[in-house]
């Protein structure tokens, strides 16, 4: 073992791990899948997470838009409660947790913290009363959209879609009203998915510093789910002249990670888009309904003939944000089990989480600054966002 592999070891292991997005809830409803069970095509369950010595997931309730039209609010009851159950499964391995001091209490006690963060506010179907039920159920952030425009902010998914209807200024006043609910609540106002101008807006809305939960830089690749330096920046100055500001965690989607792979997935998008329009069509004439994790299937089968992009290029990300916007302002967001093609090459799994630590020592990171970006940085923001919401 050399001396770099040791204090590697000693970093990983004395750090406190917090990854901010996992679609795995997906699973545990349409699959039955136990966070017990062996990987099985996944990226995330207990095994990996106790071998990559990951401390906290967000879990990440996510409606698929489409398919629940009519039925968000049920859809994401049904996903919160998945994860609940599998906390009740395993009270020895995992507890639900819903504060950054019950992150830190469930690592001290050798427990997997799981938390919830909703994605898209079309979850909350225009109603403030839900989206403080789902705070009192123990959601603790909410992307303010998906891929999808909803009715008060906008979406990079779809902003140049003419059909799709836009607000004025990124927020309608109703938005505005969700973002100050939120940092009264305490629950983190988090922009990956929204467009520049909701971005913006939201930003100058919040009285309390924001996350991105799986956002990369469009520095390195340019998609417009990535963020560009201008809004990296503009994250870290988030909360306010006060605030010690807001956090990128970057997601390690290929896609997002690297251009010739977003490139070449692009290339094919067609393709992809064509194959699951038959699989869906054939699911229909069988009287039911495709399931995500169906529909990932196909996406993964075209995306595995894009060579994986090297872990060196995930590290780019991690690095570019620590120097544009700062080491305090980036942090690990993976999109585990969310991501319709693969991850950079020798990231299959959370078990694969102590390669990344490894790269940052390697580029001459402090172990301090390895701790912050494994988890101390979102730590630091949680924090505050309670404590604003102590204030309002
Ligand atoms: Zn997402």
């Amino acid at each position: 073992m050399s001396p770099g592999t040791r204090l590697a070891a000693e970093v990983q292991n004395s750090a406190l791990i917090v990854d901010t997005h996992a679609d795995t809830p997906q699973r545990f409803v349409d699959e039955q899948f136990d966070l017990a069970d062996p990987l099985n095509g996944g990226q995330l369950n207990l095994d990996s997470i106790h071998l990559g010595n990951l401390g906290a997931e967000f879990f990440s309730i996510w409606v698929e838009p489409t398919r629940f039209k009519g039925q968000y609010a049920r859809r994401t009851l049904e996903l919160i409660d998945s994860v609940q159950r599998q906390v009740a499964k395993h009270p020895d391995q995992m507890v639900l947790v819903v504060t950054p001091e019950g992150i830190e209490g469930a690592h001290r006690a050798h427990r997997f913290a799981a938390l919830m963060g909703i994605e898209g506010g079309h979850s909350i179907e225009n109603s403030l009363a839900l989206l403080r039920q789902y705070f009192a159920l123990g959601v603790r952030y909410m992307t303010l959209t998906w891929s999808n425009s909803n009715d008060w902010a906008d979406s990079s998914g779809d902003i140049d879609d003419t059909v799709v209807p836009h607000t004025q200024d990124g927020l309608t006043e109703f938005g505005k009203d969700v973002v100050h609910e939120m940092n009264r609540l305490g629950m983190m106002v988090d922009i990956s998915h929204v467009s520049d101008r909701t971005f913006y807006r939201a930003l100058a809305v919040s009285r309390a510093p924001v996350i991105a939960s799986h956002s990369s830089a469009r520095a390195l690749c340019n998609h417009l789910r990535n963020m560009s330096d201008d809004m990296l920046c503009a994250v870290a100055k988030s909360g306010g002249p006060h605030s010690k500001g807001g956090v990128v965690q970057v997601n390690f989607f290929s896609g997002f990670v690297s251009q010739a792979y977003c490139d070449a997935l692009e290339a094919l998008k067609p393709k992809v888009d064509q194959a699951v329009a038959a699989l869906e069509e054939k699911a229909t004439a069988e009287g039911r309904e495709l399931t995500y994790a169906e529909k990932q299937k196909v996406r993964r089968g075209y995306a595995d003939t894009i060579p994986r992009p090297p872990l060196s290029l995930l590290i780019d990300h991690i690095d570019h944000i620590a120097k544009v916007a700062g080491v305090d302002h980036v942090g690990l967001g993976s999109d585990f089990d969310g991501v319709g093609g693969q991850l950079p090459e020798g990231i299959d799994s959370a078990a694969d989480l102590p390669k990344i630590t490894q790269a940052l020592l390697d580029r001459a990171y402090s172990d301090e600054d390895c701790r912050k970006i494994l988890g101390g940085n979102l730590l630091r923001v949680f924090y505050e966002v309670e404590a604003v919401s102590r204030e309002l």
